[in-house]
């Protein structure tokens, strides 16, 4: 059933002819007492704890060791970027030749799958989701046959929180001709399984996940593409030779040891969300609360800019998503604690509208 997608006739020319910068520490692997190959200081860091004053481990394997146990994939599955950005913006410069190749997205979603494609000056074909926010498989289909590369599905999707269905998912998968990638940035709120698990199945796969959302930890910067070893050596050859930097590397290699506190805080995000939904949607002036599976509910009310400019004048910053296709009259609001999460329903109540 599934498609023998090749990789390599995907990958742009001059990629494919690309010869990858090769650091000190790439070259030299083995044991050895005087480092003098990388014209850092000897005499140590300013901090004076030596902890930085050599070029980090520019392939994270302690870091990707980590994850792979925890994910239960693969070391040679696994890229990590700065940033979840880092890896869409990789995936332009690997497989889309500027001015020719294009890539798929599904409005409303995540604004950086289209900002990067025009950096990368990439063309975006526009195919909206469903009203009811599910992917269009045959407006996908029939903009796929025109040359694009990329197809961006991002579930749970940002902002309208639902999953993309398993089906349609797996349909695109076995018959988009490009490479699919799944944004996975709200993985721990949802029900359904991770794509992950079918990394085997599909060539074409690339999971993206996210230390920003779940784990807490936006501030670091790092994001993970997971995908077939072959598109992860793209990844490799084409990423800047230390894109995590050495800091970054050991404070997630600590935060991983304990995912204990991130099971705890994503239950209660997840029991919040049912108490803020049922909360909403009792009131005079909210249209609909849609189902979400991630950390925030798309919220239509009857007038977003009003209510919006209304909060924050209480100090209250929610994301007004009024502008985006379908989203007429909508708000975004991240769970908060159960004290934040109170607040906000005793302001919201005051509302006159
Ligand atoms: C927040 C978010 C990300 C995370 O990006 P990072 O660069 O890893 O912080 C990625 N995708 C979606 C859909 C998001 O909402």
């Amino acid at each position: 059933m599934n498609m023998p997608l090749n990789i390599e006739p995907l990958v742009r020319k001059n990629i494919l002819e690309l010869q990858p910068y090769t650091s000190a520490r790439n070259e030299f692997s083995g044991n050895a007492s005087i480092f003098l190959d990388a014209n850092e200081n000897p005499f140590g860091d300013v901090l004076g704890a030596d902890d930085y004053t050599r070029y980090p481990d520019p392939l994270q394997w302690q870091l990707k060791e980590k994850i792979a146990a925890l994910k239960n994939v693969p070391v040679e599955r696994i890229f990590i970027g700065n940033g979840s950005d880092e890896a869409i913006d990789l995936a332009y410069r690997i497989f889309c030749e500027p001015g020719k190749d294009k890539a798929i997205v599904c409005p409303p979603t995540y604004g950086m799958y289209s900002v990067s494609a025009q950096i990368n000056n990439v063309e975006v074909v526009r195919v909206s989701l469903t009203a009811d926010f599910f992917p269009d498989v045959k407006g996908i289909m029939s903009a796929a046959n025109e040359g694009a590369k990329l197809l961006f599905l991002c579930s749970p999707n940002n902002p309208t929180g639902n999953c993309m269905p398993r089906k349609d998912t797996a349909y695109l998968l076995e018959h988009f001709p490009g490479m699919v990638i799944i944004d996975e940035a709200y993985a721990d709120f949802m029900d359904d399984d991770s794509w992950l698990t079918k990394l085997d199945q599909y060539p074409n796969l690339i999971v993206l996940q996210t230390l920003s959302k779940a784990w807490g930890m936006a501030a670091l910067r790092l994001g993970t593409a997971f995908a077939a070893p072959e598109v992860i050596n793209w990844f490799n050859k084409v990423k800047p030779p230390y894109n995590i930097n050495g800091a970054s590397q050991q404070i997630a290699l600590e935060a991983l040891e304990d995912s204990s506190r991130v099971i705890k805080w994503t239950k209660e995000i997840i029991a919040q969300r049912t108490w803020l939904s049922q909360q909403l949607s009792s009131l005079p002036f909210v249209r609909q609360v849609y189902p979400s599976d991630a950390n925030f509910l798309l919220v239509k009310v009857e007038d977003a800019n009003s209510l919006y400019r209304y909060l924050s004048e209480r100090g209250i910053i929610v994301r007004n998503r009024t502008k985006e296709p379908g989203c007429t009259n909508c708000l975004r609001i991240t769970v908060g604690t159960p004290l934040q999460n109170q607040q906000l329903i005793k302001i919201i109540q005051q509302y006159e509208y």
